[in-house]
């Protein structure tokens, strides 16, 4: 029999959508394509604005039982020097901090808290390649290999930035660019090195490294399309850029960036779509707008599409109502903190981004990190910002298994 509803994509926005549809009485099918969600490129921030959800859901002292780090300040070093530029501690929530916790772990969790709900069902290593279409409406997908699966109600795209809606020419997306891509890899990590996400800009050079305990996942910025160029350089040069950038790390140890085979160039991308639904179907999270890895938040406004799409649509869903209708109303609640989250992310690109990156020279902080770093109580605006985000939503969508 055919669920009512189907969700392409099993990362934040599609399992997150799973778990509360399932939790709703909804039974819904999530299908993704990997094996297990064991991908580095993912990100590891979860943010106080999620933690708020999994409390809603009951679910956050199981969420804080895993291995994470805790970052309540947000610092950067700009031309050598330290800044402090934001401050989560005071946020009146109940995680007032960012959990650093890779992503596969993040997706695990919410797998197995979506498990205890017997209308939700995870399908790995199946593709998606097209949708049915019937009557003018999206009624099924089809699999790599042919096979046919339907839903009764719904298909939700929850397939990232490289969306088969995108692809397949089924909603159009307005590109707003950036200027930069990502090279992704490791190095070693010796000794205790404190903080679990560090960041340094100096004159053509922006490096991001996360702590994940055993080695140090690095984000190298490079300005766009720039990647055989810069490979070219070879992978001595690139791991001396990121030790030049933060010389009081011990990177010895053994593995981490031995050949370009270890390099991973990540696209970054931002833009959304035009349109987010058509009948039958509706595209969440990075499928409906591709977000830049700055601030590290698309996880968390993936997560908050799939608990405003549950908010509108899982009691109609639940009662056997018509929702083709309330899909706009879906588009409506988050087009708003998407347009002002990618507002900022353009504004960093221009401001900062793209001119560190094309040779600008930087001798020191812009004013504005100035002025934070010295005055504590104004690093508590960003922290805000950062940590719970705009529109914050909070779980309205039944529990029918209470
Ligand atoms: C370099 C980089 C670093 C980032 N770092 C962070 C960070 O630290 N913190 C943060 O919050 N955000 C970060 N982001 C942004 C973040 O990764 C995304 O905004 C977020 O993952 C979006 O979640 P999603 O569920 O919408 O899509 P995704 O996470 O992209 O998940 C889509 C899922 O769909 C599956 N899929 C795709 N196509 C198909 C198909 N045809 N059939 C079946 N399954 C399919 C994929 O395998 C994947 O599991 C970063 C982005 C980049 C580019």
């Amino acid at each position: 029999m055919a669920d009512d509803v189907l969700i392409v994509g099993g990362g934040p926005a599609g399992m997150m959508a799973g778990l509360l549809f399932a939790r709703a009485g909804v039974s819904v099918r999530v299908l993704e394509k990997h094996a297990d969600f064991f991908r580095d490129f993912r990100g590891d921030t979860v943010h106080p604005s999620t933690m708020e959800i999994l409390d809603q859901l009951g679910m956050l002292e199981r969420f804080l039982e895993r291995p994470h780090d805790e970052l309540d300040t947000a610092r950067i070093r700009v031309a050598g020097v330290e800044y402090v530029i934001g401050d989560l501690s005071h946020l009146d929530t109940p995680a007032p901090f960012i959990a650093m916790m890779p992503q596969w772990h993040f997706l695990d969790f919410l797998r197995d808290e979506a498990a205890a709900f017997p209308g939700f069902t995870l399908e790995m290593e199946k593709a998606v390649e097209s949708f049915v279409e019937e009557g003018g409406r999206v009624v099924g997908v089809r699999l790599t290999g042919g096979k046919e699966l339907r839903a009764n109600r719904l298909i939700i795209a929850a397939d990232g930035r490289s969306s088969l809606v995108r692809s397949l020419g089924l909603l159009a997306v307005e590109t707003i660019g950036a200027p930069m891509d990502v090279f992704w890899f490791r190095l070693p990590r010796s000794g205790d090195p404190g903080d679990a996400l560090r960041g340094s800009i100096e004159t053509a050079r922006m490096v991001v490294l996360i702590d994940r305990r055993t080695y140090w996942q690095c984000a190298f910025l490079i300005p766009k399309g720039s990647g055989e160029a810069i490979k070219a350089r070879g992978v001595d040069w690139i791991a001396s850029e990121v030790r030049k950038a933060f010389p009081d790390l011990d990177f010895s140890g053994e593995g981490g960036l031995t050949s370009s085979a270890d390099l991973h160039l990540l696209e970054v991308a931002l833009d959304r779509l035009v349109c987010w639904h058509r009948p039958g179907l509706l595209a969440i999270g990075d499928a409906a707008h591709a977000m830049s890895p700055i601030g590290g938040i698309g996880i968390n406004l993936a997560i908050q599409d799939a608990v405003a799409a549950a908010n509108i649509l899982a009691s109609p869903l639940a009662a056997g109502d018509g929702i083709d209708h309330l899909l706009d109303a879906v588009q409506d609640r988050r087009l708003f903190p998407t347009r002002i989250v990618q507002a900022a992310q353009k504004a960093a690109q221009e401001a900062v981004i793209g001119r560190v990156l094309g040779g600008a020279p930087i001798t020191r902080a812009a004013w504005p990190v100035r002025m934070l770093d010295r005055f504590p109580l104004l690093r508590r605006i960003p922290g805000r910002l950062i940590g719970l985000g705009v529109r914050r939503e909070r779980v309205k969508s039944p529990n029918a298994h209470r």
